[in-house]
């Protein structure tokens, strides 16, 4: 067994008990990007973290309705059963801001005998970043979170929280106290804030966290959701983080951006090629754009991701990049005097709440160290929408869009070697088996009630 003794985990509890803290919630997102939990008595929480908690096998191949798809390596019985630990420190372990009783931590899977599991979503994301690592870089990523707000009454469809104009304050001076409770509880959980505001469409709002390791990023994204949710219960409203809430909704991106350096120089600033990109980082950036179609099929990997993807609505429906370009599915955001070379990553705009966080940084890793190995051209830089353009200009200048349907979108991921070795057979397996069941519920149905049916999954 790789974990730790539960020393430290009884002197949490313990911290936590006089909180007055009665369970811990151990969660983690599963391949839909749907986050599970399992809750152990604050008691138990060194218990648990010592032996974990039972789960079945069979999470690794839940579809985002909760349905399980026989169809994955050992995952064609009901029989299997492997440890829910929590995957960091006891310091890790976050004490509720304002939610009364329940902790929470991110968890991870491991085998019966403690052992790595092939099927955690976690360790494929250690994996790469000990890849990155052993190439001697650092990665260094932050979400940016768009949600929209619904009053959390039984009206169907829901009632949006308010209206414009969009970026407004007084709209959120009407929200009640649920703002500042929001930025309160985020800054007790320690994730750290950029930014808040009132997003373009319908009750749409957006966050950004503050930039880290890859790990901690996936890990906040996930506490960020759940301070979210707890907020929003806590004034009366429901917040949606699906990728399209409805066809009338703006999308909700969760736009990763990232960047990569070595002995603590960032290669995508300093450089003298476009946008102040070292060789290196253009490499880098040459890679993410390369395997950016089999990448996007993990980073924004549903069927409300497709519809979200619309050309002219700052999704990243085609694949190329821009400088500050915000309709480029790879929106560069250059170093500036002002904020300095640490400032200068990548943005990628193809990618939701839909996707499993861990997953996701790792397909983005693995896709720019594929580019720093191989080294393909990188294109000049597009700063216009390619989607105002003929299809015939589109094509001389080699933009196409990203997948529409889940079979493009399935080819796209299964044909690509490096990403779904990134995956490793067993996710890849699992995660085509619940896309497919996902596109099975929606194919043929209308989208409004697709869209419906996903709207409160994350
Ligand atoms: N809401 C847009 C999306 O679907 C993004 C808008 C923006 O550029 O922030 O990703
Ligand atoms: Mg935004």
């Amino acid at each position: 067994m790789t974990q730790p003794d539960g020393t430290g985990f009884e002197a949490r509890a313990r911290a936590l008990a006089d909180l007055g803290v009665t369970g811990v919630q151990i969660g983690w997102a599963d391949n839909n990007g749907v986050l599970r939990s399992r809750t152990v008595p604050v008691e138990g929480l060194a218990a648990a973290a010592v032996r974990g908690v039972g789960v079945t096998t069979l999470f690794a191949v839940f579809d985002t309705r909760d349905g399980i798809v026989f169809d994955a390596p050992g995952l064609r019985t009901p029989s299997g059963d492997v440890r829910l630990v929590p995957a960091g420190l006891p310091e890790d372990v976050v004490a509720p801001a304002t939610r009364p009783g329940l902790a929470w931590t991110p968890g991870r899977l491991v085998a019966a005998d403690g052992t790595p599991w092939h099927y955690d979503q976690r360790g494929v994301l250690e994996r790469q970043v000990a890849a990155a690592g052993e190439a001697g870089l650092t990665v260094r990523a932050g979400y940016e979170i768009e949600f929209a707000l619904y009053r959390d009454d039984d009206a169907d469809p829901p009632v949006p929280a308010f209206t414009g104009p969009v970026y407004g304050p007084n709209v959120l001076a009407g929200l009640g106290g649920f703002v500042p409770r929001l930025l309160a509880d985020l800054r007790d959980h320690g994730v750290p804030v950029g930014q808040f505001h009132a997003e373009y469409g319908p009750a749409q709002l957006e966050l950004s966290i503050g930039p880290s390791d890859p790990l901690t990023a996936a890990d906040r994204q996930l506490l960020a959701r759940q301070t979210v949710h707890t907020a929003a219960a806590a004034h009366g409203y429901r917040a949606s983080f699906a990728p399209l809430p409805s066809t009338g909704s703006a999308g909700n991106g969760w736009h990763l951006h990232t960047s990569v350096a070595r002995d603590g120089v960032n290669l995508l600033s300093g450089g003298d090629g476009p946008a102040g990109l070292r060789a290196d980082g253009a490499a880098w950036l040459a890679g993410l754009l390369r395997d950016l179609p089999a990448v996007a099929g993990v980073t924004a990997p549903s069927v409300p991701s497709l519809h979200r993807r619309r050309p002219g609505y700052f999704a990243g429906a085609y694949a190329f990049w821009g400088v500050e370009n915000r309709e480029a599915a790879l929106r560069m955001v250059p170093a500036t005097e002002l904020l300095g070379p640490a400032h200068a990553n990548v943005e990628l705009k193809a990618s939701d709440a839909s996707a499993n966080p861990y997953l996701a940084l790792a397909a983005v890793i693995g896709a720019g160290l594929g580019g720093l190995a191989d080294r393909p051209p990188l294109p000049d830089p597009v700063q216009e929408d390619p989607g105002t353009w003929t299809a015939a200009r589109r094509e001389a200048a080699g933009i196409a869009p990203l997948p529409s349907t889940p079979e493009e979108q399935a080819a796209a991921l299964h044909g690509n070697p490096r990403i779904t070795a990134v995956l490793g057979e067993e996710v890849a397996a699992a995660f085509r088996a619940v896309r497919a069941s996902d596109a099975a519920f929606a194919d043929g149905r209308p989208v409004d009630e697709v869209l419906a049916a996903f709207r409160f999954r994350y």
